[in-house]
């Protein structure tokens, strides 16, 4: 075993010093359930597409939980460390990126979707699980849910501390995203994110944390939890996803720009101008509070707009922006992005200029998803 993946083995190595068997998850053992072979017959065939992030990564010593690299191990290594994912359903790994999700852009985030799209048409596969840093576990998950055409299980999966690291969280997260990815629960519930025993709508979910294990949170609260093998949902998600979106993965070949513009106490509105000056279709500005826009950013917030399309968001990390608020959104032709991150309003905002560049039709967009 390469020492890269001891740590997704270190479960099964503590039990074979205890010399104790590992005990079969307790999937499917009440008294109505088929006899093993029937079992095996009707697990769920799912695809584990690996891109990188820390879920794939290593560091120098077990102790190195923050200081490791990234996108080092193989999928097909990440699963074979984990085989109780097998008892839960047969799984195959399909490499398609070995990259920090920092480094994901418009092509990557397109090649996955489409690759996803096919994938989940193919009779032969029930569910598609991919492997992701989880810097922008947030943005890939978002655009899948808004252009995956399928009822079928998509779940994302990342880890904090990387397999070589003492208490890796990679491991579990991996079972558990197969045991949601498996449950018939999870089908027609949009793209799902599973991460510390918890399991988020790609639509809330956000890292606010840099470091801890318990990274991710959602605005509204998770869908969801796994325990002990199996997924417990409580909620379901009410906005349109997948099935029920305009926008169709395979009728979308490329993204229009689109910039995001943080705002903070002495900006140089210079710098507003030069991304503006680069061409994008619209910019999200990531205002203090209510997305609120400083009076000296208005007039160039104003020749901005005559460029582009201007989304104001709130860079607090929670709340909706409303519209016509403090700023005067029907004046300045602005649209509000509600809840929305300034990072998922990019998502959106270049998904709805796929289909339209009107900024009334673009704040519907906003309301509705
Ligand atoms: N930078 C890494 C990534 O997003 C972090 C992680 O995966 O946790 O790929």
């Amino acid at each position: 075993m390469s020492a890269t993946i001891v740590r997704f083995a270190a479960p099964r190595l503590a039990a074979a010093l205890l010399g104790v068997a590992l005990a079969a998850p307790a999937v499917a053992q009440d008294a109505g359930a088929p006899a093993p072979q029937a079992q095996a017959a009707a697990k769920p065939r799912i695809v584990v597409i690996g891109t990188g992030g820390t879920i794939a990564g290593a560091g120098a010593s077990s102790v190195n939980t923050g200081d490791y690299d990234s996108a080092k191990v193989a999928v097909d290594k990440i699963i074979a460390a984990v085989p109780e994912m097998s008892q839960v359903a047969d799984v195959r790994g399909e490499q398609i990126f070995q990259i920090g999700s920092e480094s994901f852009n418009d092509e990557r985030l397109l090649k996955l979707a489409k690759r996803v799209s096919e994938l989940v048409k193919q009779p032969d596969v029930d569910a598609v699980m991919i492997t992701h840093g989880t810097d922008t576990i947030e943005e890939t998950s978002y655009f899948l849910n808004l252009t995956l055409k399928t009822e079928k299980p998509v779940v994302i999966v990342g880890a904090m501390r990387p397999g070589t690291a003492l208490s890796a969280d990679g491991p579990l997260n991996l079972y558990n995203a197969t045991v949601v990815a498996a449950s018939p629960e999870a089908k027609g519930k949009g793209v799902l994110v599973a991460l510390n025993d918890e399991i988020h709508s790609a639509r809330d979910v956000t890292k606010g944390h840099a470091l801890k294990v318990e990274a991710f949170r959602s605005l509204y609260g998770p869908l969801g939890v796994v325990v002990e093998s199996k997924p417990y949902f409580y909620r379901l998600p009410a906005r349109p996803h997948t099935t029920a979106t305009e926008f169709d993965i395979d009728r979308i070949d490329s993204l229009p720009k689109v910039d995001v513009f943080y705002a903070h106490v002495t900006m140089d509105p210079k710098a507003l101008t030069a991304i503006a000056d680069l061409g994008g279709k619209a910019l999200i500005y990531a205002g203090t509070g209510n997305g609120s826009v400083a009076d000296y950013m208005e007039a160039p917030l104003a020749e901005v707009r005559k460029k582009a399309l201007v989304v104001r968001a709130t860079r607090t990390g929670g709340g909706m922006v409303i519209r016509n608020g403090e700023e005067k959104d029907d004046e300045q032709d602005w649209v509000a992005a509600g809840d929305q991150s300034p990072q998922k309003a990019r998502i959106l905002t270049a998904l709805a200029l796929t289909t339209t560049d009107d900024p009334k039709a673009l704040q519907e967009i906003f309301w509705k998803y």
